[in-house]
């Protein structure tokens, strides 16, 4: 038998007991390694929905994931029982217009586990033990932790962020935001060679975290760099946030929103045409998965600060309940037990 973290419905939290599963032809079985809870879970854990995604019935959140396998199904050639993996909450169909484009993050087809987006709900990652496609998994071998790795889809989406910013070799890069994914998008641009990597975020336990995985300048808002920033990347979610971004860039600059914003809010569409600013999405993350799980694999990108505790799922409340105090925490990562 193994436990699950089980949402209901808005601070309706339970910890439910599943029959053991035998993974089918090229599938197979994992035992949980570590799975972050992300804004999106927390979303869920509060207000029942996140974005336009609503819980319908009994719902396993989860999809930042690292696992080892157990057991694997007929045809399976790519992993091994004992290998821990990175787990890709991901499964596009491969054959839509995005997917042939290679924007397979906008399949509209998508089954991303741990999203409520499809009715009925595909159970997420905070089990105990579960099954997933071969395709979603990448063996990591070596001495990185099974925390560090469940960390590879946030620093996907820090990555699609900064891929879709362009080239940013050189460039002032701000990020608004310092929790996962800002931070995230601060590792992200120091990779992709941004000259100087800025950060907002009014947390002071936030900015420390900005700073200890790679800005250059962190502070509680964007004031200070009027008209200085080559690209911003929301990654607060907060509308703030959004015209702190708005008043940083240059002229010319890019806006990368990667935050989810509340619904309903005035479009500063003249600002974005006098000055020639491009505002582009960022939605999770593409090839950008194989990237994260390669430079966490060397450490390249060194994602260790920012988990804060790794809390068994029968203490699942607990955990959710830490993860929502940015005083206390960056990622809070449920593990079996
Ligand atoms: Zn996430
Ligand atoms: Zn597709």
């Amino acid at each position: 038998m193994s436990l699950a973290c089980t949402l209901h419905g808005p601070l309706q939290l339970s910890v439910e007991t599943l029959a053991p599963v035998e993974p089918g032809a090229g599938q197979v079985r994992l035992r949980l390694g570590a799975g972050g809870i992300c804004g999106s879970d927390l979303h869920y854990y509060q207000h029942g929905r996140a974005g336009a995604f609503a819980i319908r019935a009994p719902f396993v959140p989860g999809h930042e994931a690292s696992g080892v396998v157990e057991a694997i199904g007929a045809g399976v050639t790519r992993v091994r029982p004992g290998q821990k993996v990175a787990v890709n909450p991901a499964h596009p169909c491969g054959a839509c217009p995005a997917c042939r484009a290679g924007r397979s993050n906008l399949c509209d087809q998508m089954v991303f586990l741990g999203s409520a987006a499809i009715f009925p709900h595909l159970p997420g990652l905070f089990r105990e033990q579960f099954v997933v496609a071969e395709s979603q998994l990448t063996a990591v071998d070596g001495d990185v932790s099974l925390g560090e790795i469940a960390c590879a889809e946030p620093l996907s989406v820090g990555l699609h962020a900064v891929r879709r910013a362009g080239t940013v070799l050189g460039a002032t890069v701000l990020v608004t935001g310092a929790g996962t994914i800002g931070c995230m998008a601060v590792i992200a641009a120091r990779l992709a060679g941004a000259g100087r990597v800025l950060c907002s975020d009014p947390s002071d336990r936030a900015r420390a975290m900005a700073l200890t995985v790679g800005a250059d300048e962190a502070q509680p808002d964007t004031r200070a760099w009027q008209g200085q920033v080559d690209v911003a990347i929301e990654a607060a979610g907060h509308p703030a946030a959004l015209a702190g971004c708005l008043s940083a860039v240059r002229r010319g600059g890019r806006i990368v929103q990667v935050g989810t914003l509340p619904p309903e809010l005035p479009f500063p569409a003249n600002d974005i045409m006098t000055r020639e600013l491009d505002y582009v999405g960022a939605f999770r993350a593409d090839i950008e998965f194989d990237w994260a799980v390669m430079a966490i694999r060397s450490r390249r990108a060194d994602v260790r600060p920012l988990i804060s505790a790794q809390i068994p799922i029968s203490e699942s409340k607990a955990a959710f309940d830490l993860a929502l105090d940015r005083s206390r925490s960056t990622k809070v990562q449920l593990i079996p037990g």
